[in-house]
């Protein structure tokens, strides 16, 4: 998948995509299983790298974007692919080996869905240092890329909005309490000059895939 994802947008994985100062191609994984870390591995995008999105999907599939040219392709595996793999390496009982040595021959349009699609790729998305860096006014936490929220007239960030993924175990024992006290309280700081001017509602992004 990882391969197709890479020939389509006209990237050579994993030697152009990987090369830390090129970030040529950011990929969407929409499943978190060992796939996701195939394609990490053969096109070298990495969440650490911002070159690598998760969406929770639960479906295997990927959406590969040359950030340069701006084409996008999504790429599906095939549920049926699974059942053909028989066809293709008859004889192997263990389930792994066939499907492995089946999916070195079976013809791509067997294997995948794919599709032509538009991202859009939001500017604080992008590989690169942080673009903004924001306090949050409830906790004091520091809130990087736009992730705040805005409440009541000031920034939070998404934990003290509600969104956290986590609770506290116990309300004596939340370690930022102190932090609350901090003053003063929603600081912004722009650490790229050049989008300085586009104000806080910066969302312009890049459209990406289109012809
Ligand atoms: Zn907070």
């Amino acid at each position: 998948m990882a391969m197709k994802g890479c020939a389509l947008v006209g990237v050579k994985a994993p030697e152009e995509a990987s090369r830390s100062r090129c970030k040529r191609m950011i990929v969407y994984v929409e499943i978190d299983r060992c796939a996701t870390d195939a394609i990490s591995s053969v096109t070298g995008c990495k969440l650490g790298k911002r070159t690598m999105k998760f969406k929770d999907y639960g479906i295997m599939a990927a959406t590969f974007v040359n950030l340069e040219t701006g084409q996008a392709f999504r790429v599906s595996a095939k549920e049926e692919a699974k059942t053909l793999a028989f066809r293709y390496a008859p004889g192997i009982d263990d389930r792994h080996k066939r499907e492995l040595e089946a999916y070195q021959v079976m013809p791509d349009e067997e294997l995948f869905d794919i599709e032509r699609v538009v991202v859009d790729v939001p500017l604080y998305d992008l590989p690169g240092r942080p673009r903004k860096k924001v306090q949050c006014h409830s906790c004091g936490e520091w809130i990087r890329d736009g992730r705040e929220k805005r409440e009541n007239g000031t920034l939070v960030c998404q934990i003290c909005s509600g969104g956290a993924y986590f609770s506290r175990f116990r309300e004596d024992d939340i370690p930022v309490a102190k932090r609350t006290q901090r003053e003063p309280p929603s600081q912004v700081l722009w650490l790229d000059d050049a989008h300085n001017a586009m104000g806080e509602d910066l969302k312009p992004g890049i459209k990406m895939g289109k012809p």
